[in-house]
């Protein structure tokens, strides 16, 4: 079958007018101009009409299981505030909370397929059910299992990678990886043991990082905000090993950048780490309404990527961004860097997202051999990846391995 459109972006630098895709057992045949597809000989041809044609969107970092909750006001007790009140969530009876998160899970699947997204990388705590909901697609899930394993908790570890590293849901629509959480919730050690486990499979790791300014004093003295959550915890124990250095310098020391590691945030940066990141394989994946939401100084991701360092884009949980609308998010960076060509923004949510998930060779492009996952968004005029972000409009077809979403 063939898919056409007035405009064709397949994520290769092109935006070619009068596009069309081929697609043969929902891989993409080839993506060029009307005429030279036509030439195939291929009778079904689906015109998406006046619209433009990209890859289906990636959203390099949610957690589908918060898509019940709102993000609410600013917090004005930071990031630190804001995980005590998502923690007291959780402490309800086990059945009701896994009730819930499959329930929140599947409203996020949905969500995310209604905006043109048909690749999440999601992390997911209660992974034993939100798996099971997300196995049989039609959105494409790389499914981190989340890992947390500090203090008082350190000798859970084990147990916890092994279910987050369980592979009995992997599917054509589900890849399972592991995400050791953050500095402030796993040892180094744990860091140590998840890496060691997803290079033996060639599974993808991801884990937040660099979020708060309050990471580096936990890591070096046991101090500030992150120290007083784990004391209202009543959690702590003496044998937490300090780090002197910063959330980047650890990652680095502890090899996670010479692998694709997902780097969830990386809100603070200076010039040194900046050269340590792009020295490394991993990707940083900003939250751009997530990040305002928390009231961060501004995001380096422009320095990022002129220093080539793999910078995708997410919209993190409906917790803390007001819904999981990708686009919203690459429209919000359009209004702060208005100068900012409109084909690298969408590349943030396609290609370089694909990458972070280590999906580059199914997703993100529209290049011969990959998934045949497309969106398409209403646009007639010249400039149209720059007349989607300076509008409002929602996809007007969403496709998984070629076949039309309903
Ligand atoms: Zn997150």
């Amino acid at each position: 079958m063939i898919i056409r459109a007035r405009w064709l972006a397949p994520m290769d630098g092109r935006c070619i007018e009068n596009g069309a895709v081929l697609v043969r057992e929902g891989r993409v045949v080839a993506a060029g101009r009307w005429e030279t597809i036509a030439g195939y000989g291929t009778k079904e041809v689906e015109d998406a009409g006046d619209c433009v044609l990209l890859p289906g969107l990636i959203n390099a970092h949610t957690h589908l299981e918060l898509s019940d909750c709102t993000p609410g006001q600013r917090p004005a007790d930071g990031l630190e505030g804001w995980l005590t009140r998502m923690l007291t969530r959780t402490r309800i009876d086990v059945a009701e909370l896994e009730g819930k998160s499959a329930r929140a899970c599947k409203v996020g699947a949905d969500q995310c397929l209604r905006f043109g997204v048909t690749t999440v990388g999601d992390i997911s705590r209660q992974c034993h059910v939100t798996r099971p909901v997300l196995r049989n697609g039609p959105l494409r899930v790389v499914s981190f299992g989340e890992v947390m394993a500090m203090a008082q908790r350190r000798g859970l570890l084990e147990e916890r990678l092994a279910r987050a590293a369980d592979e009995a849901c992997a599917s054509e629509f589900l890849r399972i990886a592991v995400s050791p959480h953050s500095p402030y919730s796993i040892e180094m050690h744990g860091y140590a043991r998840c890496l060691e486990v997803a290079k033996q499979r060639g599974m993808p790791v991801a884990t937040h990082l660099a979020e708060t300014i309050s990471e580096c004093e936990f890591l070096e003295r046991h101090s500030g905000p992150l120290k007083a959550l784990w004391d209202s915890w009543l959690s702590w124990d003496q044998q937490v090993p300090l780090f002197a250095g910063g959330p980047i310098r650890m990652a680095h020391e502890l090899g996670l950048l010479d692998y694709p590691t997902l780097l969830a945030h990386v809100n603070y940066c200076d010039d040194d780490e900046l050269s340590l990141l792009a020295r490394g394989r991993a990707s940083v994946v900003y939250c751009p309404r997530t990040h305002e939401y928390f009231g961060h100084p501004p995001h380096r991701f422009r320095d990022m990527l002129a220093a080539g360092i793999n910078v995708a884009v997410g919209t993190d949980s409906c917790a803390s961004s007001p819904d999981l609308n990708l686009v919203d998010d690459l429209r919000l960076l359009h209004r702060m860097h208005p100068e900012l060509d409109a084909q690298t923004l969408w590349r943030m949510g396609t290609a370089n997202g694909a990458k972070a998930l280590m999906m580059d060779q199914a997703a993100g492009t529209l290049a011969p051999g990959m998934r045949a996952d497309c969106v398409a968004f209403p646009a007639a005029d010249s400039d149209p990846l720059q007349v989607v972000l300076e509008s409002h409009v929602g996809p007007c077809g969403v496709w998984v391995a070629g076949t039309k979403l309903p």
